[in-house]
């Protein structure tokens, strides 16, 4: 950005709140230590700007006046951005794969790792011509709906325990006009009295954190209860294994997202529970990040 901000003082002070002009609050906000594309998107979205647009256009209003209510929306919003809350919560939304979804603290924020779980998934699916699907754990509904948005037959059932969490699921799914059959419970005690509700496929992003571990302070602003599990990160992960052969159909996939050191844990665990064809794949930065098998 050039430096057309006015030289007077209030501009140039870091404060951010005194900001007069777009490229003044731009600048503080960098001198504060918030990144270039994170000082991006908070201006873009207290400008109430799209943010595929916000870029272009933020570089032709460099000089534009700062409405005093905008100035001070980003002053709070580029604090709270320093202090380590995900843009994404700031912002209230994340992409995933495509889609354009709500994300609120009561759900983790959808990260490009998982994208790796949503083209296996969409891999096995493609050849069944209406494949049944669930999505345990489903958070914001990033996964549901990805896999409903590229297979437009499939039956997509998708569970989580926290009703705050299915809420924001299910206004993506109505934003999205994606119809998903979101279902309130822990894990499979969702489908209990329904022991027909079976699946060709079945994916989860589950907690997978051990309560001790040391990253734990840095995702202090995502809810606790969808990112540990247990002593070991292993709880949920073998939970949701020894409730599936009784929900997955004879050659239906289980396939399940974990820590970049748990995928020989997760394979053993399919394997004590008779689960096949038991292999893991990679994320985008190359660690082992997602494990499944297939029901016999
Ligand atoms: N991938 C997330 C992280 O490490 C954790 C998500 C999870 O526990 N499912 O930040």
């Amino acid at each position: 950005m050039s430096a057309g901000a006015p030289a007077s003082p209030p501009a140039r002070a870091a404060s951010i709140a005194a900001a007069a002009s777009v490229a003044a609050a731009w600048q503080a906000a960098v001198q504060n230590g918030l990144g270039r594309i994170d000082a991006q998107a908070l201006l873009a979205h207290v400008l109430g700007l799209p943010v595929e647009r916000a870029r272009a256009w933020l570089l032709a209003h460099d000089t534009d006046p700062l409405p005093a209510a905008a100035a001070a929306r980003y002053a709070e919003l580029a604090g709270r951005r320093a202090h380590g809350e995900p843009l994404a919560y700031l912002v209230g939304e994340k992409e995933f794969f495509g889609l354009r979804l709500a994300v609120s603290p009561a759900v983790l924020v959808p990260r490009p790792d998982t994208e790796t779980l949503v083209d296996w998934a969409l891999e096995l699916a493609r050849p069944w011509p209406i494949p049944r699907l669930a999505d345990l754990g489903t958070g914001s509904g990033a996964i549901a709906l990805a896999l409903r948005q590229a297979l437009p037959a499939a039956d997509v059932c998708a569970v989580d325990i926290s009703e705050a969490a299915l809420a924001v699921a299910r206004l993506n799914g109505e934003r999205l006009g994606l119809p998903v059959r979101w279902l309130h419970g822990s894990w499979w005690q969702a489908f209990a009295g329904q022991p027909e509700a079976r699946f060709d496929l079945v994916v989860s992003n589950p907690p997978y954190i051990a309560e001790d571990d040391p990253h734990l302070p840095a995702l202090r602003h995502e809810p606790r209860g969808a990112l540990t599990a247990g002593p070991r990160g292993l709880d949920d992960l073998a939970q949701i294994v020894a409730g599936a052969p009784a929900h997955l159909e004879e050659g239906g996939w289980l396939l399940m997202e974990h820590g970049h050191e748990q995928a020989a844990a997760v394979q053993q665990l399919l394997g004590e529970a008779g689960f096949r064809s038991i292999a893991t794949r990679h994320d985008l930065a190359g660690r082992p990040r997602c494990t499944g098998g297939r029901r016999r």
